[in-house]
């Protein structure tokens, strides 16, 4: 399954807002972590039905549950929504690794687990990385 390829621009007040917690006093705010400028949605395709998510940091969320930016497009215009949610408690044992994956979304989320989705656009980073630590493996070994 492939990565939905929806993005956001991160509503900034929202988001700090939402990384605020109820314990910072003024002037706190400006410690915020540097925030991304544009969100990918996490999850695999999915209808138009379906919020979209992207998993956000947060120092404020309850233990054990994390920050999560929802949003739909309707009419040109977007909606956000946070929510604090708990992570899937989904986990792939392979035959190759002896602890597993666990999947990196929340609870009850739409659409396939994280092990398979495919970021089409990680893959490619990846195989960049890859071709890099060839050529200079390559170009510093003497023939
Ligand atoms: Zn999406
Ligand atoms: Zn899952």
């Amino acid at each position: 399954m492939l990565q939905c390829t929806a993005f956001t621009e991160l509503p900034e007040m929202g988001a700090r807002v939402a990384l605020m917690s109820p314990a910072d006093g003024p002037g706190q705010a400006s410690e915020a972590p540097e925030l991304d400028e544009f969100l990918l949605c996490e999850l695999g395709e999915h209808d138009d039905g379906t919020e979209h998510a992207a998993q956000l940091w947060s120092a404020s969320a309850a233990a054990g549950r994390d920050l999560w930016l929802f949003w739909t497009e309707a009419d040109g215009r977007r909606k956000f929504r946070f929510e604090e949610l708990l992570p899937c408690p989904a986990v792939i044992h392979r035959l190759s690794v002896r602890e597993g994956d666990a999947c990196v979304l929340y609870d009850r989320h739409p659409a396939a687990h994280s092990w398979d989705v495919t970021d089409p656009l990680a893959d490619l980073m990846a195989e960049r990385i890859r071709e890099d630590v060839r050529r200079d493996r390559d170009g510093g070994c003497p023939a």
